[in-house]
């Protein structure tokens, strides 16, 4: 088939290609523990649900705005002001089919062929793929898990080159569960007043899941709200992943911009999910914060019984609902004649043999680490790592 360079050149998805194989034992009959996907595994309370059937029945049937119904961005400028100190106004923000939409929007509406894109790793797999469809340059700045995988602002600064047109990071981040401090988004906020070249966008999709820190956002410093597009949603926090609601605050240039390329992609994101959003983001978040709560105790389960296990170097996640162990001792090793080469093998064996199902750190730009997804309950988490510890215990 004559398919264009631009998607023959696309790598798919990683984490979906894991699914995918774990369906397929399932469908073999056996019980496979899947900790590789990277959503909540609650429902979408009850209050939400009951606003998009009144929507319904209001038959906000319609096309909507492209960038969105005006009440639910004059919500959204309330919540950004709420949690975030930020103040943008209705016409500074753009309603997207998720954040994944108001991030390439933004990416495409910035980046032009040959322009360097700073991406701190490890990322979420899809900034890279968003950054190449645009023409642009990818250019990781890494850190490891001594670094509690946050590239420091000095970092960052020594990949900065006249090219440079955009930094990307998320905050909480996937896939290592980390979140940048005051202090370290206060340095990067001083590296880019020196470089005003470069934009950045901070992605705060997994804002409300957040543990020991306070959620800051980079816009928020001095100089910074006229540099930085504010990415979120509320596939995470919300748990309304199939809904598809995200949304920017931007300066008003690039905010009308992604208005006009969404207008020529998908226009308006589904109108009932728009009115359930408004009732989402209304809500005080002390309403959603029951699902953070079990997060914290899922991720203290899961800290616990992963330190246990020999060959796993294992972070403190501070948000998200992500640890991110790097492996590196266990790479050599052999289960019988098979050599774990890689965390790709590591991974498969840990599929077949234990019957769990993980992510690779180098979908995620971290090729010594894996990523295990606690979005799961306590007791498929107990089991799976049980089932992981021997595994690894048959390891020579
Ligand atoms: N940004 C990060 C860091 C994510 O992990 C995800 C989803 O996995 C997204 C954005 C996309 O979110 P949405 O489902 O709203 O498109």
């Amino acid at each position: 088939m004559n398919l264009s360079e631009r998607i023959t050149n696309l790598h798919e998805s990683q984490t979906l290609a894991m699914a995918r194989k774990s369906r397929e034992l399932k469908a073999q009959g056996i019980q496979v523990i899947n900790l590789s996907l990277g959503e909540p595994d609650f429902n979408t309370p009850d209050f939400i649900k009951e606003a998009a059937k009144r929507a319904i029945d209001e038959n906000y049937s319609h096309y909507s705005p492209v960038s969105g119904y005006a009440d639910l961005r004059e919500v959204i400028s309330k919540k950004f002001a709420r949690d975030n100190g930020l103040t943008y106004s209705p016409d500074e923000i753009v309603v997207s089919t998720g954040a994944k939409q108001s991030l390439i929007n933004v990416v495409m509406c910035l980046v032009n062929p040959g322009d360097e894109v700073i991406i701190l790793a490890p990322y979420w797999v899809s900034y890279t793929a968003m950054v190449q469809l645009a023409g642009g340059i990818p250019v990781f700045v890494s850190a490891g898990v001594e670094q509690d995988y946050k590239p420091t602002a000095e970092q960052i600064e020594r990949a900065i080159t006249p090219r440079t047109k955009l930094l990307l990071f998320s905050t909480p981040c996937n896939p290592t569960g980390s979140v940048f401090t005051y202090d370290e988004l206060s340095a990067l906020a001083d590296v880019l007043r020196l470089h005003p070249h470069v934009f950045a966008i901070s992605d705060e999709i997994y804002e409300h899941i957040i543990f020991d820190e306070k959620h800051i956002s980079l816009a928020s410093f001095e100089g910074m709200r006229d540099r930085v597009i504010t990415v979120n949603g509320l596939s995470k926090g919300f748990a309304m992943t199939g809904w598809r609601i995200g949304f920017i605050g931007a300066p008003r240039e690039i905010a009308q911009a992604c208005d006009k390329y969404q207008g020529q992609y998908t226009s308006g994101t589904c109108t009932i999910s728009q009115r359930a959003a408004i009732a989402a983001l209304e809500a005080d978040p002390s309403e959603i914060s029951y699902m953070k709560d079990a997060f914290l105790r899922r991720r203290d389960i899961v800290l616990d019984l992963l330190g246990k296990i020999p060959g796993f170097k294992v972070n403190v996640p501070k948000g998200a609902f992500y640890v991110f162990p790097d492996v590196s001792e266990l790479l050599g090793k052999r289960f019988g004649d098979l050599v774990i080469r890689n965390t790709e093998d590591l991974c498969m064996y840990f599929l077949n043999q234990a019957h769990v199902s993980l992510v690779t750190g180098d979908a995620f730009g971290a090729e010594k680490c894996i990523r295990i997804s606690y979005a799961a309950s306590e007791t498929d988490l107990i089991e799976a790592i049980a089932r992981i510890h021997q595994a690894v215990n048959n390891l020579t």
